[in-house]
């Protein structure tokens, strides 16, 4: 109805009005204007973790709106932004303590760079060399932006500080083993040595926006040891991992490392308002008191770390814990992954991977994956097409019965778009 006036983001300007308004979501159903109910396999925007109308959510949130919406955190303070940031200290391992609160990932990605970057002037040895993925994705802010190799991203802008971007091989998409940890780890050795000691690696645990792709174990280990080897800061980005999606609390917990500073946003307000964080080592915050102007970070936003979003993060963490959606996020992947392990066999598909909950079938053309999504969606299935793949991301609330059912609607779409090897 108002689709004429919108412009909608990271869309063709020409592509028609999109057919799908939806009006209402519960639990891990949303429904259309039409009245037809879709099971969510894109958890909203990535990042509805509990689930759809969640009635702890929905009370923390009114509660604080209804006490006191928000208030500047420059001059003064609120109790929702003091809980949940000590509530992220004691969930973090490590030294990591000190959040700064923001309302998106980008954001985060934003802040993290910048605190990085600056950490490394006010101890008065200035770097400004950035390792990264280059089909990592951290963000559609100028800064974010810049860190990606992906082609969408690159604005052909003059360069803000230099970026290594290091290329997976072709074989990552499934790189599962200690030899492929170690394959890439050389990759990221060689980085770091073509320059000057890098001032901060940035990654993401999994791929998102590069397709859903797998780190092999042991990576992200390799990695932090390089980063301890050249005094280098490990930023890891949990924009997307963190709070359970991968089957653990954080993407960095499957190798037990701990990042010098994180990034977290989607899965922390599970969506319903929004909110991102960063999180660092006090000794980075405390860097800080050398800064000529502020003796501390000139960086902030007039609605970062808004209250409703703050109480709303602290009931999230209330409701992943109580019922148990870390585990479920393992299991039901695990499930779902097995069960779409047949597509494999099927010529137009070239990787079915996953994690905890973000499973994604690499098809051979984004033409593919396109009509696997609509035929999906026929079904009553919303799944993601990121290029040629097939992303579903659900809820980490998913039952037992609506795995099964996503898994049999997926292969049904499938079924219909392409057939496997050897049938005719
Ligand atoms: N980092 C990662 C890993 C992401 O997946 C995203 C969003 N897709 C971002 C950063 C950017 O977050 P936002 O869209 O909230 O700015």
């Amino acid at each position: 109805m108002f689709a004429s006036h919108m412009w909608r983001p990271w869309s063709p300007v020409a592509s028609p009005a999109h057919p799908l308004t939806l009006v209402r979501g519960e639990g891990n159903r949303v429904r259309d204007t039409e009245g037809v109910w879709y099971l969510d396999g894109i958890a909203g925007a990535l990042n509805a973790s509990c689930g759809h109308g969640h009635p702890r959510l929905i009370e923390a949130a009114q509660r604080q709106m209804a006490r006191l919406a928000h208030y500047d955190l420059v001059n003064a303070s609120h109790p929702a932004a003091e809980r949940i940031t000590e509530r992220l200290a004691a969930l973090l391992p490590g030294d990591l303590g000190q959040t700064l609160l923001v309302n998106s990932g980008s954001e985060a990605t934003e802040a993290a760079v910048r605190i990085a970057l600056e950490y490394w002037r006010n101890v008065g040895a200035p770097r400004d060399r950035v390792v990264t993925f280059a089909a990592g994705y951290h963000g559609s802010t100028a800064l974010a932006l810049h860190l990606s190799g992906l082609p969408y991203t690159r604005s052909g802008w003059a360069d803000l500080f230099p970026v290594h971007r290091v290329a997976l091989p072709g074989s990552a998409r499934s790189a599962r083993t200690a030899a492929d940890a170690a394959a890439l780890a050389a990759r990221f050795a060689e980085a770091f040595a073509a320059g000057p000691p890098p001032a901060a690696v940035v990654v993401e645990p999994l791929l998102n926006v590069g397709g859903g792709i797998v780190l092999p174990p042991g990576l992200l280990a390799r990695i932090r040891a390089l980063c301890d080897q050249y005094g280098t800061l490990l930023v890891v980005d949990e924009v997307f991992c963190g709070f359970g999606r991968t089957g653990r609390m954080f993407g960095f917990d499957h190798d037990g490392v701990t990042p010098d500073i994180v990034t977290m946003s989607k899965g922390i307000s599970s969506g319903y308002v929004p909110l991102g964080a960063v999180t660092t080592t006090d000794a980075i915050k405390q860097s800080f008191q050398a800064e000529p102007l502020l003796r501390g970070l000139r960086y902030g936003h007039t609605t970062g770390g808004h209250a409703v979003a703050a109480a709303v993060a602290s009931a999230v963490l209330d409701v992943v814990d109580e019922e148990g959606l870390v585990a479920n996020a393992a299991t039901r992947g695990a499930t779902l992954l097995d069960r779409l392990g047949p597509l494999l066999a099927y010529p137009d598909v070239v990787d079915v991977r996953g994690l905890g909950l973000v499973v994604t079938v690499e098809t051979v053309d984004p033409a593919v994956a396109s009509a696997v999504v609509l035929g999906a969606r026929d079904r009553g299935l919303l799944v993601r097409q990121q290029g040629a793949c097939v992303m579903v991301i659900p809820p980490l609330t998913l039952t037992g019965d609506e795995t099964a059912q996503l898994a049999d609607t997926l292969l049904a779409a499938f079924d219909q778009v392409c057939r496997p090897a050897g049938d005719v």
